[in-house]
């Protein structure tokens, strides 16, 4: 035993529910640890919100858009484990805002100087609250203040509703208010990361054949050690014995293991495992999740230069355009310029509820506002995509309400996405947060 009353040495039968990149990475390393692993994936695919589509050509692309930055070390060095390195690659892309109906530039320092509607005064105040802002190496304060008053003591009232207030209510609907600027801060260090410096472009990487390679390999590398990977097996229930936990799936099926992690999200931990669920503190129980609503379109020509286009008029229902094929070529997905439209809102919301068609009526007058003569003969296809369940709202004070996951409760480890805060929702912090979770649950046998 080790001082944790954990055992050493010795193999240990684990459930991980959950085959998202949390549930995967450390299914992963709990198996290289030596001890017999079942992942439960519901869906018929691993990889959760990283899964990925097939297109016309046989290819495979992500349902989310994912993209990968050079300062995602854990990523980076967990790709380099499983020998996949050679499959991603890195590009320089560019930025801009579409404001006052217009796109500009937001690549680099000069193009902020060019923005319109804001003044000298206004432009100096925001490059200087950006920078002051990546230089605080303490979160927990910037916990307890919203990112509207800290902008606006920072940068000034029209600096936040002209840059900034579009993007927290698309993404953050009612509770924007509520954001703290640890968030934006958290965001902000990744962003930076992926700049060789203020002036230039950012660099970014993709996976070739989309992020499908990297869950492919950690399945291969999870069998291969012995473990199971049980798709199209959602989790129903979770019973605790006498040192024992029994998970049952939908078929009604029950498995036994000495450990058993849950890292789904916490609705569906409410619903699989209540007593689990009721030792929150009640800010994280009562919070709401955002779910994700995203319409993916080819189109037959480019729609603009950039790789991600943030929308700061107000009266556009969504909050950015990802055109992916200016990171990744056409030739490489469908030869079509592919573009991403993500919202984000509370699952009650009426767009959530939208089909692709009803979806893409909705944004097209949106479209054509941007790109001059834009219709709908450009279009070659498009689909839409959903995930009940992305993160819970942020709040002030988050960081007092975490669960940990060093202490299971009645033999569940809970591992989610929720517990990450204030490390914004990407792979590089689940493959992070896996590694610990996998290190502290079961060491090395
Ligand atoms: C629009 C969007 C864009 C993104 N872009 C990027 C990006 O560019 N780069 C980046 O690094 N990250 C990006 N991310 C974030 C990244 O996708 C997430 O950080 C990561 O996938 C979260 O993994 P997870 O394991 O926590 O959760 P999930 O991926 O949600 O995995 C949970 C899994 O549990 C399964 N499950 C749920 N209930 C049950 C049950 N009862 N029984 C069995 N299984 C169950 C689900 O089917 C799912 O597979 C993006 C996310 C979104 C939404």
């Amino acid at each position: 035993m080790d001082k944790r009353g954990l055992p050493r040495g010795i193999c240990v039968r684990i459930g991980v529910i959950g085959g998202g990149t949390i549930g995967m990475v450390s299914a992963y390393y709990l198996s290289k640890n030596g001890h017999e692993v079942t992942v439960f994936e519901a869906k018929d695919s691993t990889g959760g919100l990283a899964s990925s589509f097939r297109l016309g050509n046989g290819r495979f692309i992500e349902r989310f858009y994912h993209y990968y930055s050079p300062g995602d070390t854990r990523f980076l060095n967990l790709v380099g484990e499983l020998d996949l390195t050679c499959e991603l690659e890195w590009r320089n892309v560019r930025q801009a805002m579409f404001i006052e109906k217009k796109l500009h530039s937001s690549t680099g320092l000069l193009d902020v100087l060019s923005l319109p509607g804001l003044s000298i005064f206004d432009k100096f105040r925001f490059l200087a609250s950006m920078y002051f802002l990546l230089k605080k190496d303490e979160w927990e304060p910037l916990d307890r203040i919203s990112c509207k008053d800290w902008i606006t003591s920072n940068a000034g009232r029209n600096v936040y509703e002209r840059l900034w207030k579009h993007l927290f209510e698309t993404k953050f609907d009612r509770y924007a208010d509520e954001t703290p600027v640890s968030w934006l801060w958290s965001r902000s260090l990744r962003l930076a990361k992926s700049r060789k410096n203020v002036l230039g472009r950012e660099t970014y990487g993709y996976f070739r054949d989309s992020s499908k390679v990297l869950f492919d390999r950690l399945e291969t590398n999870i069998v291969s050690r012995n473990g199971k990977i049980l798709l199209n097996t959602r989790v129903e229930n979770i019973i605790s014995g006498k040192g024992k936990t029994k998970i049952v799936a939908g078929s009604g099926r029950e498995y036994e293991f000495d450990r058993v992690l849950a890292t789904v999200p916490m609705p569906e931990i409410r619903r699989i495992a209540p007593d689990v669920f009721g030792q929150l503190s009640g800010k994280l129980r009562n919070r709401e999740y955002d779910a994700v609503k995203m319409l993916v379109v080819e189109l037959k020509e480019r729609f603009s230069e950039y790789f991600i286009l943030n929308i700061c008029d107000t009266d556009v229902p969504f909050p950015a355009i990802i055109e992916f094929s200016n990171l990744k070529p056409k030739e490489e997905i469908n030869n079509r310029n592919m573009i991403y439209i993500p919202n984000y809102m509370p699952l009650s919301s009426g767009l959530y509820s939208m089909n692709a068609d009803e979806l893409l009526s909705h944004y097209m007058p949106h479209l054509k506002k941007m790109k001059k003569g834009f219709d709908a003969d450009q279009i070659a296809d498009h689909y839409v995509f959903n995930d009940d369940f992305v993160e819970p709202y942020p709040f002030l004070g988050y960081c007092d309400h975490i669960p940990e996951f060093a202490e299971p409760v009645n033999g569940v480890y809970l591992a989610n996405m929720s517990q990450v805060h204030p490390w914004i929702n990407i792979l590089e912090h689940g493959i992070s947060y896996a590694e610990r979770l996998a290190a502290w649950t079961c060491p090395a046998a």
